[in-house]
């Protein structure tokens, strides 16, 4: 955590991205905007999250992509599994494809990039893909770590606890500690 010892600072830059937060608890700095979006534009975009996808408005037009990973150290195995999972993908969208076509509109009016943001959507477990400050679950371990979505790979695999815990991008003491961060409390250590 910044402040405490052995701890380090990290930047890194990100495009513009939309994310959902709960009322009252909006992370982020100054420079965050707010996107207005019907309750079916967030709707869409949070399904489509929850089935590893994103939309991306391209001149006026959507376009749907997966976020899944394929890595590097299975690949075969990961293809496989890519390709079960696209059945699922397949599934979701299909269930969404009603609301796609009669939002069609509103959705792509509020992803279309503004000058100097790209619009992406953002799930409320702010799962970004990028190095972050992470809690573990279970021993309360921070570390500043490449987030993955999948949280198998956000394992804590030196965790003491069994089981071992997950690392999270939003414990209720990194919430904290951002909102903190926000009021300009950090500015002693800086
Ligand atoms: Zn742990």
């Amino acid at each position: 955590m910044p402040g405490e010892p052995g701890s380090y600072s990290g930047y890194i830059y990100y495009p513009a991205a939309i994310y959902t937060h709960l009322a009252g608890q909006t992370l982020g700095s100054s420079s965050t905007n707010e996107v207005q979006a019907s309750l079916m534009v967030k709707l869409i975009l949070q399904k489509l999250e929850d089935c590893q996808m994103e939309g991306v408005a391209h001149v006026g037009h959507l376009l749907l992509r997966s976020t899944k990973y394929i890595y590097q150290q299975s690949v075969a195995e990961s293809m496989e599994n890519y390709l079960q999972y696209m059945l699922y993908q397949r599934q979701c969208l299909t269930g969404l494809a009603p609301l796609i076509t009669e939002h069609y509109h509103d959705l792509v009016t509020v992803l279309t990039p503004q000058r100097g943001y790209v619009i992406s959507f953002r799930g409320a477990d702010l799962s970004y893909e990028g190095a972050e400050w992470v809690e573990c679950s279970e021993c309360g371990d921070v570390s500043f770590a490449l987030r993955i979505p999948d949280d198998d790979d956000m394992r804590h695999r030196q965790c003491q606890q069994s089981p071992q815990g997950i690392y999270k991008v939003n414990s209720p003491r990194l919430l904290t500690a951002y909102s903190t961060a926000r009021k300009g409390r950090f500015e002693e250590f800086f």
